[in-house]
Parts: structure tokens; sequence; C-alpha cells
């Protein structure tokens, strides 16, 4: 760290404060400018910065290396490939996760499988257990969504994420699912996130609402210290003054993830616009923007979805989107998976 002393700073402040680093084990480079002085501090261990900036004369104290460590690039260089049988995320090839925002009946589930699948998509999302805003609305289907998910996505080739809100739900959720989704409300339950360090699956780890990038990442590392090192971080929009969108999509923590760590990064322009009509328009600019994947919410009859219609893409709008994504990633140096003609089972 670099303790910046104040202009006015007094010798016997400036010493008071070498010594108190010293009695915390650390080294101290002095060096004083015309104006200031300025202290460079190293050591084996991490002190709180915060009792340093208090002690007289100290006008401000910058860390200089991250808090979190197993999520940064300065610990792993190169970046992070999550692996599910075939299916690589983080690598070249953007990844598209796409199904309804709930699983409500069989006909709904295999039917969007069926049309994400023939779109392109490579994993079937879908909720069972929904982390709704009033405790009167649809909660999901629990098992039973879950069986319908995993059905679907088998009769289709496809691998299945789904949201885990709960300790108790991790061992249900693992029996039918390839992902856990760890939702924006849950990104700070650390309780949670510890235990999935301990899962054999990965987790996309979804930002919070108010989340900034640096405790989203502190998050990441709870389960990454726990062992699983098979994390992906969803951009999914945080909480602005702007109302017209439901959330605010920061297509600038792309970069900056990218920049600061090496898990590969998937957006969600669904919930970070809240509306079907800007669905398309974000994930073209998070495609461009570098992400390595997205998830998208998409609806055979979304105005009667039980969940997140208004932000649900038709499949038809699904489809045109994928077409898109298909000429802008290679501009990156990107590739997004071809059209299929497979129509099993339920397909339309
Ligand atoms: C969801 O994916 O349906 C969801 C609830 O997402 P978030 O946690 O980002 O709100
Ligand atoms: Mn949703």
């Amino acid at each position: 760290m670099v303790v910046v002393m104040n202009e006015r700073a007094t010798e016997a402040q400036i010493d008071a404060v070498i010594q108190r680093l010293i009695e915390l084990g650390m080294d101290v480079h002095r060096s004083s400018g015309v104006t200031r002085t300025v202290l460079g501090v190293v050591g084996a261990h991490k002190i709180d910065p915060e009792l340093i900036g208090i002690l007289d004369g100290v006008h401000e104290v910058l860390r200089i290396t991250e808090p979190y460590k197993r999520a940064s690039r300065t610990f792993r260089p190169e970046d992070t490939i999550v692996t599910i049988d075939d299916v690589r995320i983080g690598g070249d090839e953007v990844i598209v996760m796409a199904g309804p925002c709930s699983a409500e009946t069989e006909e709904q589930v295999h039917a969007t499988a069926a049309a994400v699948k023939r779109a392109g998509a490579k994993i079937l999302r879908g909720g069972a257990f929904k982390p709704r805003s009033s405790p009167y609305a649809f909660q999901g289907l629990g098992e039973q969504g879950l069986k319908m998910l995993r059905n679907a996505a088998d009769a289709q080739n496809l691998k299945v994420i789904s949201e885990v809100m709960d300790i108790s739900q991790i061992e249900l959720i693992a029996k039918y699912c390839d992902i856990f989704q760890v939702g924006a409300r849950n990104m700070q339950n650390f309780t949670l996130l510890r235990e999935l360090g301990h899962a054999r699956k990965p987790v996309l780890l979804k930002r919070g609402i108010s989340a900034t990038i640096e405790e989203w990442l502190l998050s990441a590392e709870y389960i990454l210290a726990g062992g699983n090192m098979n994390v992906m971080l969803c951009e999914r929009g945080i909480r602005t003054f702007e109302s017209y969108t439901r959330n605010t999509l920061d297509i600038s923590a792309i970069p900056v993830v990218q920049k600061l760590s090496h898990l590969p990064v998937i957006v969600d322009p669904s919930h970070g616009t809240g509306r079907r009509d800007k669905v398309a328009p974000m994930a073209r600019a998070a495609v461009a923007a570098g992400a390595d994947g997205l998830i998208i919410e998409v609806h055979c009859d979304p105005d009667h979805a039980q969940s997140d219609g208004a932000q649900s893409m038709f499949p038809a709008q699904f489809e045109r989107l994928m077409a898109e994504l298909r000429i802008i990633a290679p501009a990156i140096g990107r590739s997004i998976c071809v059209e299929t003609t497979a129509r099993r089972g339920w397909g339309r």
C-alpha cells in the first residue's frame, strides 16, 4: 500500500506512522517531495488500511493489491475455461444459455428448449426455485420444474442451469442440473457461497443489484476458496437512478472484470433491461464488448408467462438475434454455434 501524508504533516507525525507500520511487521520506504511525503509499504501479510488512515497527518491510504486472490489475474494469468462435457465456456466460442424465466409446464419447457436449441443455444436456463420480490408471486415448481428442465434438455442435447437459493436445495439441484445459478439477491449469501465452494458443479454468480465489481469478485472468492474453480460471473444490470429500464446493464463491467479476473463473464440482457425490445441490442453490445456468453429469457407465449414475461423474447426474435450475433462475433475473433437442424421430441 501507499500512504500519502498531508501537506502539513509534521516530522513527528510521519515518524509515528512509520513506527506503527514497522510494529505491524511492514517494510516502509519513505519518499519526501517538495510538498508531501509518501510512504511505500510492503510486507508479507495484509493490514487494514483503515488502521493507518485514521493516524494523525495521513491524507490517504491507497491499496495496490486486490483484496481477492484466487479470482484475480495475478493469481492465474490465463483465462479460466469452464468445461461441461463438450461445452467450453470462456474459450473462443461465445456460449448462449436460453430458456424461460421459470419452468411452468412440461409443454412450455420442451417447446422452448427445442426452439433455443434450433437457434444455437447450448444451455437451457429455467428457474424451479424463484426469488420473487412478493411472497404471493409464483415461487417456482421445485423438483417438478427441475425434472422438466432435465428431460427437455436431454431431449435436445442441452446442458441445464437453474437457480439455487438456499443450501438445502444444493443436493436436489445438483441431481438435475449442470450449473448452479446464484441469483443477484444471493450474491452476498456467504454461507451459500461457501457451500458451493465444495460442490462439484460450476457456478454462475450473478452480480448483486447494488454490488461493486470488487464486492462481486470477493463473493466469487468465497466459492473459489472452497476449492471450486469453475465459477462464471454474470453481469445482469445494477440499480441506478434510471427507471426507464428495470436495471442498468453495465457493459463496461465486461472489460473491467476481464482485466481483473480470469473467470468467464456472462451477460444477462433480459434482467439487465426488463424489456424484450431492448434485449437484442444489449446482447449484441455484450458480444461486441467481449462477453464469453449470454443468458437470455425466451418463452413461447411470453404474454402468459408466470414470471418476467415482458423481458422474455419470442423464439423467432431469439433466432434472429442469434443470426446477428454470428455476424458480430467473428469481428472480435469469436464464434457462435451454428443453427442445428436436429428437431427431436417437442420441436415445432
Ligand atoms: C433469473 O435469472 O430469473 C433471476 C431471478 O435473475 P436475477 O437473480 O439476476 O434477478
Ligand atoms: Mn427472470
